[in-house]
């Protein structure tokens, strides 16, 4: 048995151990399923408090895990120390450098309406439920990837706490190693404390989504794969085909139903969004039209994610050119009138500012993909083991001559470990492997998944 009383005097926020009241509420997140239970958890209020945790667990040979927000857990955490972060709230934004300063408890939506009162945008994900520095060290590709690229190209420097301890500010300048790692190569470099984020100005944006209704999936999917061969850079769209569960909680509109959402945006004026979206328009009749000027206030609706916590299941892939035959393929498993335990499988089109790294270089993966697959399953906690596993190999088998050979490590959903290193291209991964050793040469991080 470990004693956490040194740990405990030397931390200001909570330090809890499985016993002790509240552990479950700071070591869970949005992803309920995910029940951790690491030997301890420590609500860090300070970079001061990490330090501390880091020490310690370095100390005592414990691994050190960290959430966030929890819209990443993927694997159960049994053991080691957690470093939670979500009391680093920290958000400053100087509107002359439009660089926003942001401390690693913050979600992309505290910045979004920051960002709004000055007439500036952050390059968020679809849901701005979603933690900045959890999101941005993995890439991140969001409603305007198209037009914007990753939003870890707007990543300008983060301050870590290394496994020796140390406070390490990294940049293009500053241990610039660490900082291509951080940007997309997401875990097992330290304990990100801030990040320091580039938000872009956006005087008009024109979104949103279209709402079709089953008979028209087929025409949908198939409509829209044919217009992103030749999509202008700046238009981002998505499509996903959606099983909704009959039950309260999902909107009377949708309850039971099996749609297909179209999302759209287009950072510029209505009068070329409409242009744009128009042959979007007339892949059948939609039952919501949604597309219209959108204040970036109200980015989120694009894709309308769900925000209340709860059980969750994904799986993830990247894509190369798709084609008729794809199409087929993807409604032959998860189509209008096909009983699947896939809830959502979306699509997202890549390309535009995704396929272009930044000068100095990133470790984002998957620039040379064309889209993202992302398959989530029904939120029923007794299929996740027993039959999501099977059901989603079994469609990404049918869907193999598609899928690209790397994929990102945000949309990888749960890897095994002999897919993990694919969520980078192999010469990305193996210099993120050499940053990993170089910074944390005793592993005190736990990254990745472990060998069955
Ligand atoms: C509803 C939903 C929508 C999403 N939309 C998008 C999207 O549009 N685009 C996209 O790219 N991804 C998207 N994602 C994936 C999301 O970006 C990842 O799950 C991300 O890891 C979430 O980060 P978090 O901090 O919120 O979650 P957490 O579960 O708290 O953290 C996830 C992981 O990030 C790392 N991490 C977090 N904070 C730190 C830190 N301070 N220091 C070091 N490591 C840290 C750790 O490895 C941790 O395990 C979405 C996920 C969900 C559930």
């Amino acid at each position: 048995m470990t004693d956490f009383t040194a740990l405990r005097s030397a931390v200001s926020g909570p330090v809890l151990t499985p016993a002790d009241e509240g552990f479950a509420a700071e070591s869970t997140g949005f992803n309920l399923f995910y029940a951790h239970s690491p030997e301890v958890v420590v609500g860090a209020t300070s970079a001061a408090d990490v330090v501390a945790a880091v020490n310690f667990a370095r100390d005592n040979r414990m691994p050190v895990r960290v959430i966030a927000t929890g819209h990443g857990s993927h694997a159960l955490v049994t053991d080691g120390v957690l470093v939670n972060t979500s009391r680093l709230d920290e958000l400053a934004l100087d509107t002359g450098s439009r660089i926003a300063t942001i401390g690693a408890g913050v979600r992309w939506g505290a910045v979004v309406a920051a960002g709004a009162e000055a007439g500036l945008a952050p390059i968020t994900g679809s849901s701005t439920n979603v933690g900045v520095v959890g999101y941005i060290l993995g890439g991140g590709l969001g409603p305007l990837a198209r037009s914007h690229g990753f939003s870890s190209d707007y990543l300008r420097g983060a301050t870590v706490v290394l496994a020796s301890g140390e406070v390490a500010h990294a940049s293009e300048t500053e241990n610039p190693d660490l900082f291509w790692a951080l940007r997309g190569g997401k875990g097992g470099f330290g304990v990100v404390t801030s990040v320091e984020v580039e938000l872009v100005p956006l005087p008009a944006l024109y979104a949103g989504a279209l709402v079709f209704p089953e008979e028209s999936i087929e025409t949908v999917l198939r409509g829209w794969i044919d217009w992103t061969a030749t999509a202008e850079d700046d238009v981002t769209t998505s499509v996903a085909i959606i099983h909704f569960p009959p039950v309260e909680q999902v909107p009377e509109v949708f309850r039971g139903k099996t749609l297909a959402m179209l999302r759209f945006a287009y950072p510029g004026s209505t009068e070329r969004g409409e242009q744009l979206a128009a042959p979007l328009r007339d892949l059948g009749a939609p039952m919501i039209d949604g597309l219209a000027p959108m204040p970036i206030a109200n980015v989120a609706q694009i894709h309308n994610d769900p925000t209340e916590p709860g059980p969750g299941y994904s799986r993830g892939a990247l894509l190369n050119a798709l084609d008729q035959e794809f199409a087929t393929a993807l409604l032959q498993s998860v189509g209008s009138g096909v009983q699947t335990p896939v809830m959502v499988a979306e699509l997202r089109h890549l390309g535009g500012a995704t396929s272009h790294d930044v000068p100095e270089g990133s470790s984002a993966g998957g620039r040379a993909s064309g889209y993202t697959l992302s398959l989530i399953g029904a939120p029923n906690p007794a299929l996740f083991e027993a039959v999501l596993p099977g059901a989603t190999d079994a469609l990404l088998g049918t869907l193999a001559d598609w899928v690209s050979h790397e994929t990102n490590v945000n949309f990888a959903g749960s890897p095994s470990a002999a897919d993990f290193p694919k969520a980078w291209p192999a010469e990305t991964f193996a210099r993120l492997a050499a940053v990993r050793a170089a910074v944390d040469p005793q592993g005190v991080f736990a990254y990745g998944p472990k060998e069955a």
